[in-house]
């Protein structure tokens, strides 16, 4: 039937699949599978939030720039590099809307974000992905694969499925390798629950060089992740663009004020990211003592590999985990593992004792 016509790329797009949230049978069941951060949000930036609901009738700041000059103050960057966004992945979406079309090349690695592919398919352009090394980005691997066409390489430090992360010397080395005319773009969602020494989200390199941006998330360890809120910060030039294509209010109304009382308390942040330290390691240390394959992560989830075949594979852990309520994820691309995020004590120490039953018991 003949109709309004999408472009041809878009027609046989596959749609961004979220995190189940629901179980057949199960009234309440336990969400482990998006990588909200349980341990909730700062009380004071609820607290900001609620106080917004008679202001709704306004637009919002269309700048943010409370929100940025609260970001500055506490991160201590510069205010004019900053800009904000419904998310992070407003930003990352933006970016490959503006920097790559028909014909263009976007880098990424094979496990890795999936808005970076969709949004690649999106604009018509061709993504290349490159093979993991050690789960994490492959650097000579994406070395390898730039081409005169490259527009975007896309980088999660720390990756998300695979919770990996690659030093800040790997990171340099990278951008040492890249064409000036190829935007790097350091995705740092969770860049505030990395606990290791030789981790940088990226903030001096986007001060030094002109082609880089380090894009930043309310939603994970500030875990106010239904209100939206992302930033980024980059060269000027970047921002100029950023500002020239976003919707003018795209951070809504209650989320600036939340976002600002959260990014200043500074304390509720840091008693989130112990607690997401305790129960990561605590995960990794049970899970492994199961003969299972937990890679090392410094993010809010772990990555845990299962026998690929025979009676204790990922799909029948899967299915042990969801009949008693605990919804995980189960990637397509990984099918031997499965990916869960951090919990409270309860949870964490019930999918500890769930899969101690699975891999203790008899198959099913
Ligand atoms: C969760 C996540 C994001 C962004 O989330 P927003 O809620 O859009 O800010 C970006 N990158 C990675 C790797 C993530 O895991």
């Amino acid at each position: 039937m003949a109709g309004p016509k999408a472009h041809e790329w878009i027609a046989d797009m596959a749609p961004y699949v979220p995190g189940k949230a629901k179980v057949d049978g199960v009234s309440n069941p336990v969400k482990l599978s998006s990588n909200e951060c349980v341990y909730g949000a700062s009380p004071k930036a609820l607290k900001a939030f609620e106080a917004s609901v008679g202001d709704l009738l306004r637009y919002p700041e269309a700048d943010s720039a409370q929100l940025r000059r609260a970001i500055g103050d506490v991160y201590g960057l510069d205010v004019d590099r900053i800009v904000c966004g419904a998310g992070s992945d407003d930003i990352l979406t933006l970016l490959i809307h503006s920097y790559a079309g028909p014909g263009d090349e976007v880098i990424y690695s094979q496990y890795g974000f999936m808005v970076y592919p969709v949004q690649t398919k999106a604009v018509g352009a061709t993504g290349i992905a490159v093979p993991n090394k050690n789960w994490g980005a492959d650097i000579d691997g994406i070395l390898d694969a730039v081409t005169n066409k490259t527009k975007l390489v896309f980088i999660d430090n720390p990756n998300n499925p695979t919770g990996a992360y690659l030093p800040w010397s790997e990171i340099e080395r990278l951008h040492a390798g890249l064409p000036d005319s190829v935007l790097l773009v350091l995705d740092a969602a969770y860049a505030e629950c990395v606990t290791a020494a030789d981790y940088k989200a990226g903030e001096d390199l986007v001060e030094r060089a002109n082609n880089v941006i380090m894009t930043r998330t309310f939603s994970k360890m500030y875990a106010l992740a239904g209100l939206r809120v992302g930033w980024a910060y980059a060269t000027p030039g970047v921002i100029d663009i950023l500002n020239r294509v976003r919707m003018p209010f795209n951070v809504c109304l209650p989320g600036q004020p939340a976002a600002i009382a959260a990014v200043k308390d500074t304390d509720h942040l840091a008693a989130s990211v112990a607690f997401n330290k305790e129960w990561r390691d605590a995960l990794t240390a049970g899970l492994s003592a199961l003969g299972l394959d937990v890679v090392e992560s410094q993010t809010n989830f772990v990555l845990v590999g299962f026998p690929t075949d025979g009676p204790f594979d990922a799909a029948s852990a899967n299915t042990h985990l969801m009949k008693n309520g605990y919804i995980v994820r189960a990637l397509p691309s990984l099918p031997h593992h499965l990916r869960i995020s951090i919990g409270t004590a309860e949870q964490n120490r019930a999918v500890i004792a769930l899969l101690t039953e699975f891999m203790n018991g008899s198959p099913e």
